[in-house]
């Protein structure tokens, strides 16, 4: 008897969760029942419109009678309370009134913005990263979005896609912890909130691993990999409730992914139990007919919706072909029927049936995109991005007593590049946004003597400039340069092929380089660039990616030491093009390379180093971080067991700073090989000079475990090497661990 009362308590929340669920479902069905199959079909459709650039949405007579007619369930790239409002108005016109949904890819931030998800990533800082998916949202809700295509969970271990800045760089463990805190942030505490937009995870799956780095491009590669390294941030973000889920362009081991049974239903909805909905890709349904899968639209709607494809954007092959694909009785209503439902039920859960306009409240609009606590949050997530790659002689951080400081380079006094790829302008006014040369201003008032030159631009091959700036860094105690990719080289299409710094811009770091001045170099990109040169001569190099909207400030706040840099690279960074696939979690081979001089037995090159320029998890700050008493509190453990690791770090210099302690394990022999070290934990601490923190993990059954040949997740008895890096390359500890049965 007090079994029953015990297992029905413990039920009763369930209980009450489906109820919710079912009240809700309830609903979908009453709406369902009344739907014709054209009306049906509208649901599935989404168009673009130009209100992006025009701010003057659906002035399209033919689009906004669509409306009128319920053959459009949602429209991406409006945006605005204002527009969004008069679009939904349209949308009250219908027969049923079924709300629009208003998608945007609100990528990294909104109005305020911030750093590109790559560069976010580098601050390994998951609160930090949750928050400005937070502030993002908050914005968003409040200019009518309901729905943001993100987050970017593709791993990629391959630079010259342009994609990577979109991501969390290259490993599974951190991009999975990454997914999950961007999606908490995105759709806040539920859907329905006045503050949350539904995420979208995307792209499901395995986009970022197109061969060559081409956008778009085939990936073949086997389940296991699959599994192991590309899924599990799909399944992060699924697990942090995210509510759709974006297919992919490129095609799976021959299967476009737009039409994968295998992904879309197999995995994602009956394994993995996903109820709300999944988005085609721009036109994928219909770029299915390029790509040599269907002969035409209606083939293509026909496979797309097969594959678990709930919605089509922008195709139009679902609106033109999938009521005559039922009644040709090729597709059977049940399968329309489940998609609409997921999308109803999604447009219910936001309370758009209550309240179609109630995201669309200038007040609110106004009060969120002017709100100086979000542009704060900016600057620091920023700041934290930065990755310190080198700094001898001291050069960093610059005393701001210093008198004489020459600035230099295409991108100093540019203020919208900092923006990045994938950023939403605001119509108007652009003060918002610091540029670096603002940032400089800002930090050292008008007293200090910046000396500006610009050298060259981002692509020139004109060298005209450089007397000039040779001139400034000759008047200076000090040279600041900031360098490196337009903001649209990399992103959506923006493959390169060469990585390195275009233009003339290296050689413009050599001329000054060769005035003697000490010299930081700042770079700023979407990816890992190649800047051999510049790495092995210059004192001072930090990367600064795409900073957002407070880039100035941010660089300053580190150029001057009132933050001191604490970001690691979240990809490994190449010498060259040619060593492209490069990772640290790499699989030996029979004959693996012990150093660059090994010439008998390396899997490497004859004329290049076999090791990367800067090594997954690597950054410097201005202090210095000292390991010591490492400890396992067992040197055997059963599946069952956990144990725990622990190690002291101690800030030996005199800055106080922020470490990234990071746990890589190694399963030394397997079933199937495994990989020289995989990140399973890390840890981000605050440490004062001359204070030391104990620093534990703790190393569970899982932690150890990977899929065999059969795709079981399996933890196999035996040796594992346990150890503690500053980087993946920087090992301070390890030991060995066993795993008994
Ligand atoms: C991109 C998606 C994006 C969509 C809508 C596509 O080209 O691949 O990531 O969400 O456009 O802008």
């Amino acid at each position: 008897y007090k079994q029953i009362i015990a297992a029905s308590l413990f039920l009763l929340p369930l209980i009450g969760a489906a109820q919710t669920r079912s009240a809700i479902d309830r609903k979908v069905d009453s709406v369902l029942k009344l739907m014709t199959l054209e009306e049906k079909v509208g649901q599935m459709n989404q168009y673009s419109d130009d209100g992006l650039v025009t701010g003057i949405a659906t002035q399209d007579n033919a689009k906004d009678q669509q409306i009128r007619d319920g053959k459009l369930g949602s429209l991406l790239n409006v945006k605005g309370a204002a527009t969004t409002r008069r679009v939904q108005e349209i949308a009250m016109q219908s027969r049923l009134k079924i709300p629009l949904l208003f998608g945007l890819d609100v990528v990294h931030g909104y109005k305020t913005t911030f750093p590109l998800p790559l560069a976010e990533a580098a601050s390994w800082d998951l609160p930090a990263i949750e928050n400005a998916a937070r502030i993002a949202a908050v914005e968003a809700a409040a200019s009518g979005i309901h729905w943001t295509f993100a987050p970017m969970v593709d791993i990629s271990r391959d630079p010259r896609w342009g994609r990577v800045m979109e991501g969390a760089g290259e490993d599974t463990y951190l991009g999975s912890q990454i997914a999950y805190a961007r999606v908490k942030g995105f759709q806040g505490k539920k859907l329905g909130d006045i503050d949350a937009v539904m995420a979208c995870v995307k792209h499901f799956a395995a986009y970022g691993a197109a061969t060559g780095g081409r956008d778009y491009n085939s990936v073949d590669m086997s389940d296991r990999m699959l599994w192991e390294t590309y899924l599990p941030p799909f399944k992060a973000a699924l697990d942090a409730g995210a509510a759709t889920f974006m297919n992919s362009f490129n095609d799976l081991n021959g299967i476009p992914a737009t039409a994968s049974t295998y992904l879309q239903r197999d995995i994602l909805k009956n394994k993995w139990k996903f109820t709300g909905f999944v988005v085609s890709d721009w036109g994928s349904v219909g770029e299915m007919v390029p790509h040599g899968y269907a002969a035409n639209n209606y083939e293509a709607a026909l496979a797309a919706i097969k594959g678990g494809s709930d919605m089509d954007m922008e195709s139009r092959a679902y609106t033109q072909h999938l009521a005559q694909l039922v009644k040709d009785k090729k597709v059977n209503i049940a399968l329309i029927d489940d998609a609409v439902r997921r999308i109803l039920r999604k447009k219910f859960e936001l309370g758009l049936f209550d309240d179609p306009y109630k995201f669309s409240n200038e007040q609110r609009e106004k009060a969120a995109l002017n709100n100086p606590a979000h542009e704060k949050a900016a600057r620091e997530i920023a700041a934290k991005s930065i990755v310190l790659l080198k700094n001898e002689n001291q050069v960093l951080p610059i005393a701001k007593s210093t008198k004489k400081i020459a600035v230099i380079g295409p991108l100093v006094k540019e203020v919208k590049q900092n923006l990045g790829f994938w950023s939403i302008e605001m119509p108007g006014d652009s003060s918002y946004i610091v540029s670096q040369w603002q940032g400089l201003v800002n930090k050292l008032g008008s007293d200090a003597q910046l000396i500006y030159a610009k050298g060259c631009g981002i692509e020139d091959t004109s060298r005209a400039g450089f007397r000039e700036a040779i001139d400034a860094a000759m008047q200076a105690d000090v040279v600041i340069m900031s360098i490196g990719e337009r903001r649209d080289m990399s992103g959506e299409a923006k493959s390169r092929a060469y990585l390195r710094i275009p233009g003339v811009q290296e050689e413009l770091v050599k001329a000054i380089q060769a005035t003697g001045k000490p010299l930081v170099v700042m770079i700023n990109a979407g990816r890992p660039l190649v800047f051999d040169w510049i790495s092995d001569h210059v004192p001072a190099i930090m990367y600064t990616w795409w900073l957002g909207s407070q880039a100035g400030n941010a660089i300053a706040d580190v150029l001057f030491g009132d933050y001191n840099p604490s970001g690691k690279l979240p990809m490994t960074f190449p010498r060259t093009e040619g060593q492209i696939p490069i990772y640290y979690n790499y699989f030996n081979t029979g004959r693996p390379a012990r150093d660059d001089n090994d010439k008998n037995y390396r899997s490497a090159y004859i004329d290049l180093s076999l090791y990367p320029k800067y090594a997954f998890g690597y950054g410097l700050s201005y202090t210095g971080f000292a390991y010591s008493n490492f400890k396992l509190s067992k040197s055997s453990m059963k599946p069952n067991e956990t144990i725990t690791v622990s190690i002291d770090i101690k800030n030996s210099g005199k800055y106080a700073g922020e470490e990234i302690v990071q746990l890589y394990l190694r399963d030394k022999v397997g079933s199937v090989v495994r990989p020289v070290k995989e990140l399973k934990d890390f840890k981000k601490i605050m440490l004062q000079p001359g204070e030391t923190k104990t620093v534990t993990f703790i190393i569970n059954r899982d932690k150890l475990s990977f899929y065999n040949a059969q795709l079981q997740w399996v933890a196999e008895p035996g040796e594992f090497e346990v150890m503690i890096g500053a980087s993946s390359a920087d090992i301070k500890a390890a030991q060995n661990l066993q795993l008994v049965r």
